[in-house]
Parts: structure tokens; C-alpha cells; sequence
């Protein structure tokens, strides 16, 4: 079954300026990213037909890097515009890598934040298989929140574990949370403290928290033109959501980067700042501006140079992987089905959808036995192994190359 948006369109003007103070610290000491485009409002929501994903809403792009607190921000993002119960499939189930991401920090969430016996909410739960994964090692009382979940595809065993279709709010739960998980819900919010405040002052006294959302140190060492998208409006450095924690009284109790490096992982509690080291991850808040700075000086000319070797090089490829990471790749670079037709996907729940504003038709990985690609641009090189191994099955053996490397060739030819 689908889901259909459950509300009208939101009545608010997209183009609207916002002040360009940081939404995390109010400081107005910003230098500018990338701005003055439009992207799909939703990267993941499905259309149906080509047509409809070529209409699909559009947000503007301002982003900007707070040099007070180490935070990037759409300074153009409209927190009214997003609705996310829309049709949306952010699924990633399919892949076993991912899984086995997932069920590491299933053991450590377990070990730190002690979920045994105490009442447990994740906020943003998405297709609830974290939290049923987390339930399955420990007996407790759970509660996932999600506008878009698709209540009647999660199989759900623990009658202790409830979802429930709509925006956290305290008074679905008969106690206060022990446990609260925002896993990669921080970076969509433009108004970070509402948010926070509204979550974390629900929480019991003793509470802990665990948050999870891309390293914004990650998308400056790996060159990220694929993280501007409208969606993550705020992109944290360790630094920012210390200072933002901090602010609602949660202290760091363990830091760290995980799924290579991608993903800042936050553990915080209320208690007293000194209870545990964190981990002593290498960090140079400095080393961050400077690469951040660097960065920002080059990213229109990154834009045009790998567009340029896309449809130099790779005109007859096919793209691997319709997420968030493939559909702002194609739409920050400005690359429709005319110069990439297909976009291949593992996730049944995308195949014969369409890349919003792009248009390009996704496909299942066995369409490719038809189309023998010569060549297929991985959005993450992670899966390679597993893409490889997919392809060999079918018989294929084409070229496989990864979109950061070849961002990375063209940021080397600008820098030279
Ligand atoms: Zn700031």
C-alpha cells in the first residue's frame, strides 16, 4: 500500500529570505558554501511517473558554514515546507553492509545508554527495523515516532515496542523516555533548538541520548557536492552538537565517527561532565575551518569540472543507487536522463520510480542483464564489494567507479 500526502501542500513562500544568522548559535560570522539553486524539496519520495518527478517541489539552496560554532546551514530552508508524510522510502535494509553498520551500534547503544528494562524512544524511526533490532538484544519498553512510517509494513514481534505515525510528542508515552535515539532526524531540522527543547525536556532526569548524523568534517575531507541537498539543512561538526547538547543540558559521554567516517555518533547524558572520557577521537577545529574554507572557494568549479567529466566519460554508464546521496548528485551537477538514463537500485520499494527533477527511471540491478552497461558510477563506494558481487551473478563485468573518485580527479586537476 502507499502512502498519499496526508496534508496540502504547504502554503508558505520557498523563496523567502531568512536571515543568514546561524539557526544553532544566532552568530552572523558565516562564509558561504553553495547557494542560488534549487533542489527536489524531498530526495526520497517516489513519483510514479517521469512527468511527476520532473515537477516534483523544489527548495533553494543558501548554504553557509558558521565560523563561531563549526556549523553548516541552509540559510534558504524553510522548516514549514517540509512535509514528511509524503510517499518516502528511506529504506535501507537491502543492503548487508548497512545491516551490519546497524547492529554495531545496536551493541553500543545497548552498552552505554544501559537500554535494558527502561523505556525507550526513537524519534524518526523510519522504517522501525533499528529499533526492533536494539529490542531484539534487550527486553524494554520502546516507542518509534515517524510521520512517514508505513505502519503496516513493519513486522513488528514485541508487544512491548509501539510506532506510531506522526511527530514525537510526550504525551503518547504514559512516562517519560530513559533513552532517546534521534538517529539521522538532527540534520533535517532548521530549527535545531525547537527541536532539541521539545524532545530532550521530556526526557527523565537521568536520561541519555544518542545522536547520530553526517560528519559535516566527513563531506570537507571527502569534497561532498552530494550533501547539498534541501532535505539536510544542518550539518554538524563534533564541535556544533557539543555546543548544541550542551545547551539542553546533555553532557558528551562518547564520541566517535562511524560507517567510514560518514557518521558522527554522540552519545550525551545529564550527568555531571566529567563522568566518562570520550574516546579521543582526533579532532582540529582549526584543520576544519581551513579545509572548510578551501572547500568553499572551490565548490562552483567542482560542480562544472565533474559535470564536464560525466558527460565526457561516462555518457553510456549507469548510475548505482537511487537514495538521498544519487538523486542530489544528478541534481546538484545538472545531469538528466539524456546524459544518465538509468539509475540502478537494490531496494524493490524504488525500482520503476522516477529521480525527482531529473526524471532518470530507477531499475532493478537484473534490468542490467538487458542493458550491459560498460561502465556503472557507484554514489557509494562502500557497497562496492557487494555492487560487484551483484553484477558477477548476472554475468557482468563492467567497469565500477566510484562518483567521490571522480570528484576527487577533477578537484586535483583544479588545484594543480
Ligand atoms: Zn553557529
Amino acid at each position: 500500500m502507499t502512502l498519499h500526502r496526508t496534508l496540502s501542500e504547504p502554503q508558505v513562500n520557498l523563496e523567502q529570505r531568512t536571515p543568514a544568522a546561524c539557526p544553532a548559535c544566532r552568530s552572523t560570522t558565516s562564509i558561504e558554501l553553495l547557494g542560488g539553486r534549487r533542489v527536489p524539496r524531498y530526495n526520497l519520495e517516489r513519483h510514479l511517473s517521469r512527468e511527476e518527478a520532473l515537477h516534483a517541489p523544489q527548495g533553494a539552496l543558501d548554504f553557509r558554514f558558521c565560523t563561531a560554532c563549526l556549523f553548516a546551514f541552509n540559510a534558504a530552508f524553510v522548516p514549514e515546507s517540509m512535509d514528511y508524510a509524503v510517499d518516502y522510502e528511506a529504506s535501507r535494509a537491502s543492503s548487508g553492509y548497512f545491516k551490519q553498520y546497524l547492529d554495531q551500534v545496536c551493541e553500543e547503544l545497548s552498552a552505554i545508554c544501559a537500554v535494558e528494562g527502561k523505556r525507550v524512544v526513537e524519534v524518526g524511526c523510519g522504517d522501525g527495523q533499528f529499533l526492533l533490532s536494539l529490542r531484539r538484544k534487550h527486553p524494554f519498553e520502546g516507542y518509534g515516532f515517524d510521520p512517514s512510517a508505513a505502519l503496516e509494513r513493519i513486522a513488528n514481534p514485541f508487544a512491548d515496542v509501539r510506532f506510531i505515525r506522526g511527530y514525537y510528542g510526550p504525551e503518547a508515552l504514559p512516562h517519560a523516555p530513559d533513552v532517546v535515539i534521534l538517529r539521522h532526524i538532527l540534520e533535517h531540522q532548521g530549527d535545531p533548538h525547537r527541536f532539541l527543547q521539545h524532545v530532550l525536556a521530556s526526557a527523565q532526569g537521568s536520561a541519555s541520548v544518542y545522536v547520530e548524523v553526517p560528519a559535516w568534517e566527513w563531506v570537507v575531507d571527502r569534497l561532498q557536492l552530494q550533501a547539498f541537498s534541501y532535505e539536510h539543512c544542518s550539518y554538524y561538526s563534533r564541535w556544533a552538537l557539543q555546543r548544541a547538547l550542551e545547551q539542553h543540558g546533555f553532557f558528551l559521554e562518547r564520541v566517535a565517527y562511524g560507517f567510514a567516517d560518514e557518521y558522527l555518533q554522540y552519545y550525551a547524558s545529564r550527568r555531571a561532565r566529567s563522568a566518562r572520557l570520550h574516546d579521543g577521537t582526533p579532532g582540529d577545529p582549526e584543520a576544519l575551518m581551513a579545509k572548510t574554507e578551501a572547500f568553499a572557494r572551490m565548490i562552483t568549479d567542482l560542480i562544472e569540472g565533474v559535470r564536464d567529466a560525466v558527460c565526457r566519460r561516462y555518457r553510456r554508464a549507469v548510475l548505482w543507487g537511487a537514495a538521498g546521496k544519487g538523486t542530489t548528485f544528478l541534481n546538484i551537477v545538472g545531469l538528466d536522463d539524456t546524459t544518465l538514463e538509468y539509475v540502478v537500485d537494490s531496494n524493490p520499494r524504488r525500482h520503476d520510480t522516477f529521480i525527482p527533477c531529473t526524471g532518470q527511471r530507477v531499475v532493478a540491478p537484473e534490468f542490467l542483464a538487458r542493458l550491459r552497461p560498460s561502465q556503472v558510477l557507484l554514489t557509494n563506494p562502500l557497497y562496492r564489494q557487494e555492487i560487484g558481487a551483484q553484477l558477477q551473478a548476472l554475468g557482468l563485468h563492467p567497469e565500477l567507479i566510484a562518483v567521490d573518485d571522480v570528484i576527487h580527479q577533477v578537484a586535483r586537476t583544479l588545484s594543480a
